[in-house]
């Protein structure tokens, strides 16, 4: 076969496992090419507009949206553009340069034998920085920490046509809804941030735009579809002197989201009050810790999950970030308290109070997708066209139980199975619907348009962490309208006129 150019090869089947992400779908290209500096993104993509191709970005392939799945064209691979600058200590934080490709437990690695710790914490932490930042990634201490784009200081973009913008946090603000941003090459970039309105909660559906926002979190959250993030200078702190988390398996449903509202610090009738807030809560269905059970019986990879009582029903996870152990044992103790009130017991909970003995918790936090995504795998081999339905919603406060509710009466009703885990402290539950048949696929794909109406009513968002790649389209244009998407895909184009930059994510592409 022909040789491109030395970075661009044409698609084989070496290549094939580039055709996924962990949505499990799968895609197809042309050509593939793996740059290990910013200079080679460039020339690939000079070469790629000479060959008229279309290119997909992808990091580590951890998405579940099928952000970084190709659709023809050109796969640009950034996994080999790794590395670290030495950590820079400004007082009570520091910095530290990345390159895309670097692994965030590459970076924890570097940076936590040093003291110093990056919060955000999207479970799969063989996630790359650079998906990170283009996914706006979350996690369970989005709670307390906030999501990626709260670590980011700055960030240099290849554009399409290879131009690049450096963009130091605090330098570039919209005006209102209007901005202009100036490239390396001196050209000036002017146009309109899309008009919608975010909901004020956990949400990763779009661009991010506010008025007079920094312009730099336009491009945090952006899924490859304005450029290509080659470096970013990243914000660390103090690595936590005491880190203590929690598991405590309840009696029932109702009794795990009083806790829920109660370790939030809200007040819940005849249930003791919790002073202080936790950096992560966490929740696990009764189907969540039936599928365990069942994983752990099935599969050696699942042993290192403790063993899982048969007569806990529902669990809440909760973490303490504090200055001494003494504090975050007080938390600790104000939680039983308020879970010995809900009806569990010093015998039903897991306790950790450093970060190796919270090591085993957070592998049952990870178990759960995992063993989702084993059972899919399973029921594809027989039925081709399933893949996993999980929705990732979040809604304001005030819908907490109504959402769990809306979601356990419809799934009951029809009969499918399931499970529900997540971040419910931002009031964000995954619901991870494992169909049996098509059948069942195609009614759990319209509940889950039937629920995103009624999120969108509450005030919710239809994608509160993991984005819309290629999954979500038709969702993104329910939660905003159509004109929302039209004012979205005008700010593509500036950046990107030829719209060759992951076509498909966000929105259908209309040359
Ligand atoms: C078991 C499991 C649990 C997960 N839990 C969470 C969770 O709790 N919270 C959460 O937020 N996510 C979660 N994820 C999703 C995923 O890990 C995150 O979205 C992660 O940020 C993706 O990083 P990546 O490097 O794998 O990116 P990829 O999957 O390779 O790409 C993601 C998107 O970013 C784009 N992209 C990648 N690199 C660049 C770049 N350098 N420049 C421009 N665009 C780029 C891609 O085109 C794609 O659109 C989970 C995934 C798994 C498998």
């Amino acid at each position: 076969m022909e040789v491109i150019s030395e970075l661009i090869k044409p698609f084989g089947a070496e290549y094939e496992e580039y055709l996924r992400d962990e949505s499990r779908c799968s895609g197809e290209a042309g050509f593939v090419s793996f740059p290990t500096t910013e200079d080679q993104v460039r020339e690939v993509l000079r070469e790629a507009a000479r060959l008229q191709t279309t290119i997909t970005v992808q990091g580590a392939r951890t998405g579940i949206v099928a952000g970084a799945v190709p659709q023809g064209g050109l796969i640009l691979n950034l996994s080999r553009m790794k590395g670290l600058s030495e950590i820079a200590p400004a007082e009570d934080r520091a910095q530290i340069t990345a390159r895309p490709g670097t692994l965030l437990t590459e970076l924890r690695e570097k940076i936590e034998k040093q003291g110093w710790f990056f919060p955000p914490d999207p479970t799969e932490t063989s996630a790359s920085i650079g998906g990170m930042i283009a996914a706006n990634a979350s996690g369970a201490l989005t709670f307390h920490y906030g999501p990626t784009r709260c670590w980011v200081d700055r960030l240099r973009v290849v554009l399409a046509d290879g131009d690049v913008i450096n963009l130091p946090r605090g330098t570039s603000f919209a005006q209102g809804r209007s901005f202009e941003l100036t490239t390396e090459s001196g050209r000036t970039l002017r146009g309109f941030l899309p008009s919608y309105n975010q909901p004020d909660i956990k949400s990763a559906a779009g661009y991010f735009v506010r008025d007079n926002m920094d312009l730099i979190d336009l491009f945090i959250g952006m899924e490859g579809t304005l450029g290509i993030v080659t470096e970013a200078d990243l914000r660390l702190i103090p690595l936590p002197q005491a880190c203590h988390g929690l598991v405590i398996f309840l009696p029932c449903e109702s009794a795990a989201l009083k806790l829920v509202r109660t370790a939030r610090g809200e007040h819940v009738p005849e249930v003791p009050t919790v002073e202080s807030k936790p950096v992560a809560i966490e929740f696990f269905s009764k189907e969540a810790l039936d599928l365990l059970r069942s994983a752990k019986e099935k599969y050696s990879a699942f042993e290192a999950i403790p063993a899982l009582n048969p007569a806990w029903h529902t669990a809440v996870y909760v973490e303490y970030h504090a200055c001494a152990d003494e504090e975050a044992e007080e938390s600790i103790c104000q939680v039983m308290e308020a879970a010995a009130a809900l009806g569990s017991s010093e015998d039903d909970t897991w306790y950790g109070t450093n970060r190796r003995e919270l090591e085993p918790i957070k592998a049952f936090r990870h178990a759960v997708p995992e063993a989702v995504n084993l059972l899919v795998d399973e029921r594809k081999r027989q039925w081709h066209e399933i893949t996993k339905l999980g929705t990732d919603m979040s809604v304001p406060d005030e819908y907490l139980e109504a959402v769990v509710s809306m979601y356990r009466r419809d799934l009951s009703e029809h009969g499918l199975e399931f499970v529900m885990f997540g971040h419910i402290g931002n009031n964000h539950v995954h619901v991870n619907i494992i169909p049996r048949s098509p059948e069942e696929y195609a009614l759990g794909r319209s509940l889950y348009m039937k629920w995103a109406e009624e999120v969108v009513r509450m005030g919710g968002s239809v994608s509160a962490e993991h984005g819309i790649g290629k999954l979500k389209v038709q969702l993104l244009e329910l939660m905003y309208g159509s004109q929302a998407v039209e004012e979205m895909r005008a700010l593509k184009r500036l950046f990107d006129p030829g719209m060759i930059l992951n076509p498909g994510n966000l929105f259908a592409v209309q040359r």
